[in-house]
């Protein structure tokens, strides 16, 4: 398996270090030192860090088809030389043609909007296409368009840093299983090619010794060790199975994957699993008879395990982390408020944090009349408060009159101290970072956090996001609600929408009119698309009481509106979406979402949460113009289909793709770089089983445990810090 040691001088330079996993990229071959910079803007400083660019995929070049064989629809793979070019446009659009050529025939290759490819397709070079042909429009029989096209004999190589020999290697490019790279910064996918190989073939036979998976996890995981597997990657044997290797099931491949996961995994093993000392908060009798008093309704099944749950973190003598999964309608809000009895039975405080002023508000208020039978005293702090409210709330809060504080972000101000702070409770936490969790814990010693979420992420990337937490899931609807009856409606049926919110009104019922947010530069344009969206609805509905909610709005003014559509005084709220998230209005059965093209599944989902939340039939109408576009129209498909959280979470992630949930959130850079949380998701759910197992028993001096606890994790797997 190892290769023979290359002679690894460079003219004119010192002797080159034996190669370490931390050795600088600036010693490998072709590396010099404008490319060990590009490298490291791309975050690539060691070797290490080089060999875990992996390719896209594989191609056999041992056996190239011949041009003649091509069939139109099937993935091929063609060699030949380029024997004519054009460029053309076509509505101002470049459209670039070139004519390969190899022993068998010729193909025609289209590339559309790629007029650059001129500089580099030139006449007489060599090119390997991948592609599948189609049947050309114009009758000039199949061709490829914009197929993966490599040129081979440009000249690039030999214009490079490289000290290798300049020109076509094509023992490298060619006649075997080769690896595709992904063009990534200034390099292109056959320098990297290059620069891989000849790296793969000067490792060292010790490379990576020791292991950090040491022979025990790899037994455990049954993966090989970690040179065979970089091997088998990127410079693969001839006899390598193309399938495994391009579904990324290759032994090589499964071992960098489930490191990768196992060590992401056993990081936070370490955060969930030592966890930091937590004031001891017990279900006492003065807890569970202010219960029996406030208890509003029978708690589902759901909602007492979970209870439970979270009774028994706060009694273990360990801060608890917990995230409280449960889709819009689930219950949430009760949960928390049973929660905080108990620091208050103990004679501590709880805070519960909301994402908005309209939320909090809510929140306020239906905490002070479910808790008023028990003579619990309920603080608010917002943003809204007038400097003297706010005084005496901060006073309350920092002598312990206030036993539950509600509030916005305005809590994690330096100048809000807490008497005894025992329970932190965050509401729709994904609107909120970790930053904020620990910043609410600074405000306390062993403060308990529970975080709430009804976004629905599905439950492998949930277990990447929140791997720190454990979780407890809502999975049980309150007893007597009937399906949302979800339809999507074009503009043009107006005076059928408008009916529909007649009827409802009727019946004595209330609506929502949504509309979306604009962008941020314009200011004014969300206020004046809800002032028109107002006048519309009046003159649709004549003698409506109909109001209008915006994030301009005085805060004062917010919640007098929302006051009044709470105490059904207003029967119609056109909005945009501050009403998104958590706001609870039993009697309001209609939700009519405008321009519903304009929102992704996630918000759809929680703007249609505001109905069907009482006793009476629900309706939405996700209204669009004719064509609202095609992935607009998936989203709108899956919504109409189903009203899952879960379900629809892995349809956004499907039409999305796990880039955008994991993207540029933080770092440009996805989360992992071997695994795929929504491919590989049973490894990822193994290494994390097997990380847990292993972090209760294994030896306190192994590497990998200060490795979990280390700077270095934090800086490899930082975005699990989101949320
Ligand atoms: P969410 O999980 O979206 O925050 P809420 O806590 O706002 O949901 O609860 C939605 C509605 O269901 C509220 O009106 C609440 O009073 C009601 N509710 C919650 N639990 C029950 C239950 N066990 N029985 C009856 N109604 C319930
Ligand atoms: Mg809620």
């Amino acid at each position: 398996m190892s290769a023979p040691p290359r002679d690894l001088r460079r003219p004119g330079s010192a002797v080159t270090p034996e190669l370490r996993p931390e050795t600088s990229v600036q010693f490998v071959r072709g590396v010099g030192p404008e490319r060990a910079r590009a490298l490291l803007a791309d975050g690539i400083a060691t070797v290490h860090d080089l060999l875990l660019v992996l390719p896209r995929r594989y191609e056999d070049r041992s056996n190239l088809a011949p041009i003649r064989t091509l069939r139109a629809g099937v993935r091929t793979t063609v060699c030949g030389r380029i024997v004519a070019v054009s460029l053309k446009r076509a509505r101002r659009m470049p459209i670039f043609e070139a004519v390969v050529e190899d022993a068998s025939g010729r193909i025609k290759c289209v590339f559309f909007g790629q007029a650059y490819l001129k500089e580099s397709f030139k006449v007489g070079r060599r090119v390997v296409l991948y592609g599948a042909p189609e049947w050309d429009r114009y009758g000039g029989g199949l061709a490829l368009h914009s197929p993966d096209s490599e040129i081979l004999d440009d000249g690039e190589e030999a214009a490079t840093e490289e000290t290798a020999a300049p020109g076509i290697d094509d023992a490298i490019h060619m006649g075997r299983l080769v690896p595709v790279y992904e063009k990534r910064g200034t390099l292109l996918p056959k320098i990297w090619r290059r620069l891989l190989t000849n790296l793969i073939r000067s490792l060292p036979g010790g490379y990576g010794e020791p292991d950090l998976l040491t022979e025990d996890l790899r037994t455990a995981l049954g993966v090989v060790g970690i040179r065979e597997a970089l091997v088998a990657v990127h410079d693969p044997s001839s006899d390598a199975d193309l399938a495994a290797m391009n579904g990324a099931r290759s032994r090589g491949h499964l071992r960098l994957i489930l490191e990768e996961f196992f060590l992401f995994a056993v990081g936070l093993a370490a955060k969930r699993l030592d966890r930091q000392p937590g004031v001891v908060l017990r279900a006492n009798d003065a807890a569970r008879t202010a219960a029996k008093r406030v208890l509003p309704f029978p708690l589902t099944g759901a909602q007492k395990r979970v209870l439970k749950e979270i009774a028994t973190d706060l009694e273990s003598g360990r801060e608890m982390s917990r995230l409280l999964q449960g889709d819009v309608g689930s219950g949430k809000t009760i949960v928390a408020t049973l929660a905080m009895l108990l620091p208050v039975a103990n004679e501590r405080q709880a805070v519960l944090v909301a994402p908005t002023e309209v939320l909090a508000d809510q929140h306020f208020l239906t905490l002070s009349r479910i808790l008023a039978p028990a003579g619990v005293r309920v603080t608010r702090l917002s943003g809204r408060l007038r400097s003297k409210e706010r005084k005496e709330a901060l006073r309350a809060i920092a002598e312990g009159d206030a036993q539950i504080i509600v509030g916005t972000h305005a809590l994690f101000e330096p100048d809000v101290v807490f008497k005894s702070l025992a329970l932190a409770i965050i509401d729709e936490q994904h609107r909120f970072g970790v930053i904020q969790r620990d910043e609410l814990r600074r405000k306390g010693e062993g403060v308990h956090a529970l975080v709430m979420t009804a976004t629905p992420i599905p439950r492998t990337l949930a277990l990447s996001f929140h791997g720190d937490l454990d979780t407890s899931v809502l999975d049980e609807k309150p007893p007597g609600r009937m399906p949302i009856r979800t339809s999507h409606r074009f503009d043009s049926q107006r005076a059928r929408i408008v009916e529909t919110a007649r009827q409802h009104l009727a019946q004595g019922r209330q609506v929502y009119v949504v509309c979306p947010l604009v962008e941020e530069s314009e200011k004014l344009a969300d206020v004046r698309a809800v002032t028109q969206l107002t006048r519309e609805w009046g003159n649709w509905l004549p003698g409506a009481r109909i109001a209008a909610l915006h994030g301009r709005l005085p805060s004062e003014e917010k919640g007098a509106v929302m006051d009044s559509f709470v105490r059904g005084e207003t029967q119609v709220l056109v909005s945009t979406t501050v009403i998104e998230v958590g706001v609870d209005v039993p009697n309001a059965t209609l939700m009519v979402i405008e321009q519903a093209e304009r929102f992704g599944i996630a918000q759809l989902h929680q703007l249609r949460g505001r109905v069907g939340r009482g006793r009476h039939a629900s309706e939405c109408l996700l209204v669009t113009r004719a064509y609202p576009g095609d992935e607009a129209k998936q989203r709108i498909d899956a919504i109409v289909a189903s009203e899952d959280g879960f379900f629809l979470a892995e349809k956004d992630l499907e039409i999305r793709g796990p880039g955008e949930f994991f993207g540029t959130r933080q770092s440009g850079r996805g989360l992992f770089q071997a695994g795929d949380p929504v491919r590989d998701r049973e490894l990822l759910i193994r290494a994390r089983d097997i990380a847990d197992a292993w972090w209760k028993t294994a030896p306190d001096a192994h590497p990998l445990r200060r490795y979990a606890r280390s700077g270095e994790w934090t800086r490899r797997f930082g975005l699990s810090q989101v949320g």
